[in-house]
């Protein structure tokens, strides 16, 4: 099983059908992380 995890917050986004054991890194729909640093 291949799992997709937030290159911002690392939390996991979903996880999809895959033979071996993976991971994918994409950003979660509402991450503050980007928003956060911008504010700061
Ligand atoms: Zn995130």
């Amino acid at each position: 099983m291949g799992t997709i995890v937030c290159q911002d917050c690392n939390s996991t986004i979903s996880h999809f059908e895959d033979e071996k054991v993976s991971k994918l890194y994409g950003r979660c729909m509402d991450c503050d992380c980007n928003k956060t640093e911008l504010e700061q």
